[in-house]
């Protein structure tokens, strides 16, 4: 696995309590152009140079997955902000559009006026394992590297 290969990985994450928080298994692998920040930073740093076959296990400190939390990202908003006929309730998932695209947070507390949400990550400050699987490498084309994803089947199609 190099830069400007199209990858497709089988992997299981999982957090330190050994929960599972994402997984590819009975599912379609995961495929993604190797190179292009698809993938978080040291994931693809960890499957340098592996083959198709080739399995390896390994464990992310946060700055090298989804980073810290930031305390500045749990704030509150007047429930004015909010459609007021939307049902709100804790641990919901909702996305703001702001200026640099879509932007998910979750609801921590649901109150009378306000609303207090988290922008960060839910991975945000776990160590994160990762066991993963090559399924198949290719070389990306030369429109691939174009628009920095991968087209076809696990990519986009247009
Ligand atoms: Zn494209």
């Amino acid at each position: 696995m190099s830069k400007n290969v199209v990858a497709s990985v089988h992997y299981t994450g999982t957090l330190q309590d050994e929960s599972v928080f994402d997984s590819s298994e009975g599912n379609d692998p995961l495929t993604f152009l190797v190179g292009h920040q698809q993938m978080i930073p040291g994931f693809e740093q960890e499957m340098q140079g592996a083959k198709v076959g080739d399995r390896r296990t390994f464990t992310l400190i946060p700055e090298r997955a989804y980073g810290e939390r930031d305390d500045a990202g749990v704030v509150q908003l007047p429930r004015s902000q909010f459609p007021p006929d939307e049902e709100l309730n804790v641990g919901m998932v909702l996305v703001a559009q702001v200026t640099e695209g879509p932007l998910p947070f979750r609801i921590l507390t649901v109150g009378e006026e306000n609303i207090t949400v988290d922008f960060n990550h839910e991975l945000a400050g776990h160590d994160l394992t990762f066991s993963v699987e090559v399924v198949e490498l290719r070389e990306a084309t030369e429109e691939e590297l174009e628009h920095g994803h991968v087209h076809g089947p696990g990519g986009h199609h247009h």
